[in-house]
């Protein structure tokens, strides 16, 4: 450990990381029935540095009772939407003014650097609650005319009233844990529902420590109930629940097919964000000096662990080699480190599993005929490291240009023209979550932009995220937005209301 490290965790921390960790149900931190725990690690180390409770069937079905009872009754359904806002606003408050400790607890559990976790989990953690805090007063129906062709001479008075769905079940993956939390918690709180949030196994303890600073916001008992545990237990039983509404879920597509079948029982809502392969498309007039580390940062950022990550490079075929050297030599130039420390550039993956996952997708690269110009393993000694990864001489069906390996792993192909072959590579995936354009032709961006079958574009940028921008997927990458003023569908029903005058 260098001199740097031995300063962590902060004593905050050191305090929060002590005892074992309970889950938040109906106002209160309680064990799971079972008495059960499991052990949280530091994947830098492979060291464990907590202990959380395992819910499983039993405490969701406590968890979903009290979400229940403080959706229909109590303080919550009865407060006004603007009590709501500033309760949710106050959230986003709380989150800054802990901004610090948050961003330790997300680097110690997840790897990211700190100056990730603090530039961008934790301030866009805050930022969401503070701009859905806005919408809770200006969610508004309509009225609207009518004309009732078989009734003729009568008159009547319509309206709409947008009213909650109910108990949400959420449940969550450990790439950014506070802000996925964040992004699901704050539109469901300003549509006025109630929660069951089930926390990524892996990376529980930032959503935990949400947990108390939502009691000192003064969010009702009930309103938000945070349960720890495995997906297979704890996940499958919130999905199949029959007292929840609606679930929201973010995570792999193959674990968002299981969900829609859980919940297909009864009929419940289901919007999922869920896996990409985006294509990132660099054409022979761009800026290279911009899109060369921006083609980088699109797939490299958080070790490659975003479901937006553009992790099929398209590079016109004039500006292929220098743009393929440009992002080799940047994925070079990264250290890897243990997050705590300041010259650190990427963090290990998430755990085991998912190193050993995205090694296997290495594996694959390099016996389909792929080649590894730069990486292509994992680093030795201990913590779940992953060497930046570009590969060349891919081709179309290879498993490294179709599947999601959610790992810093790119893969660069040359294209000849801005024509429909490279729309159509572009678009031959399953998935359809975002994609990247370098150019400065307007006319081509524009004319790109409109093709691809994605839920969000970035011309000569990528990564970009906000609280106002509805994020979400095309095909197989998921039904429903995050954020903005479209993520409020997803947690409103409508009511049709007619007066006979
Ligand atoms: P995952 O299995 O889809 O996990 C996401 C969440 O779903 C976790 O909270 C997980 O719980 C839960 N879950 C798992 N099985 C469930 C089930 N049968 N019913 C209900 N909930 C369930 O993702 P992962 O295994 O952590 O990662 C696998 C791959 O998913 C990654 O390699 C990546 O390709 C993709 N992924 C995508 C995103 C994204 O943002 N789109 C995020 C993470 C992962 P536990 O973790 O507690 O088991
Ligand atoms: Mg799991």
């Amino acid at each position: 450990m260098s001199a740097v490290m031995k300063d962590f965790p902060t004593s905050v921390n050191q305090q929060f990381l002590a005892t074992p960790k309970k889950m938040l149900i109906n106002g209160k931190w309680v064990p799971a029935l079972s008495g059960k725990t499991f052990e949280v690690m530091d994947p830098s180390t492979a060291e464990p540095i907590a202990r959380v409770a395992e819910g499983e069937k039993e405490d969701i079905d406590i968890a979903v009772r009290a979400a229940r009872a403080a959706f229909e009754s109590g303080p919550w359904p009865a407060m006004t939407p603007s009590q709501r806002g500033k309760l949710v606003w106050k959230i986003g408050e709380l989150i800054a003014q802990h901004a610090d400790e948050l961003a330790e607890l997300e680097t110690l559990n997840n790897g990211k650097p700190l100056a990730v976790a603090k530039a961008a989990d934790i301030p866009l953690a805050a930022d969401i609650f503070q701009y859905m805090a806005g919408w809770t007063t200006k969610i508004e129906g309509k009225t609207i005319p009518l004309s009732v062709l078989y009734t003729p001479g009568a008159r009547y008075h319509s309206y709409t009233l947008p009213e909650p769905i109910g108990v949400v079940g959420q449940i969550i993956p450990w790439n950014f844990p506070l802000l996925m939390a964040a992004w699901k918690l704050a539109p469901a709180l300003a549509t006025g529902c109630t929660i069951v949030l089930k926390v990524a196994e892996e990376t529980p303890l930032s959503a935990l420590r949400l947990g108390e600073l939502l009691q000192e916001a003064g969010l009702p008992d009930g309103v938000v109930n945070i349960v720890t545990g495995f997906g297979e237990t704890a996940g499958a039983a919130l999905a199949a629940h029959p007292g929840v509404d609606k679930i929201a879920f973010t995570g792999s597509t193959e674990v968002g097919r299981l969900i829609v079948q859980a919940a297909a029982r009864d009929l419940k809502h289901v919007s999922l964000e869920l896996g990409g392969k985006s294509p990132n498309i660099v054409l022979e007039d761009a800026d290279l000096d911009v899109a060369i580390p921006g083609a980088a940062n699109a797939v490299f950022f958080n070790h490659g662990q975003c479901c937006c990550a553009g992790s099929r490079l398209y590079a016109q075929r004039k500006i292929y080699d220098q743009v393929v050297e440009g992002v080799a030599a940047q994925a070079r130039s990264i250290k890897l480190g243990s997050g705590l420390d300041p010259s650190t550039q990427m963090g290990p993956m998430v755990s085991e599993t998912q190193r050993n996952r995205v090694c296997g997708y290495l594996d694959s690269g390099r016996k389909d005929g792929a080649r590894a110009i730069t990486g292509g393993k994992p680093r030795d000694g201990a913590g779940y490291f992953i060497e930046p990864t570009v590969f060349v001489d891919t081709q179309p069906n290879m498993k490294i240009v179709q599947e999601e390996i959610f790992g810093p792993v790119v893969t660069v192909a040359p294209f000849d023209e801005v024509n429909e072959e490279l729309v159509r590579a572009a678009n031959d995936t399953i998935y359809g979550l975002a994609a990247g354009i370098w150019t400065r032709d307007v006319s081509k961006a524009h004319t790109l932009a409109a093709r691809l079958k994605t839920g969000t574009v970035w011309i000569n940028c990528y990564n970009i995220f906000d609280a106002a921008l509805p994020f979400g997927g095309y095909k197989q990458s998921g039904w429903g937005r995050e954020m903005g003023e479209a993520v409020l569908e997803n947690y409103l029903n409508t009511k049709a209301v007619t007066i006979g005058l």
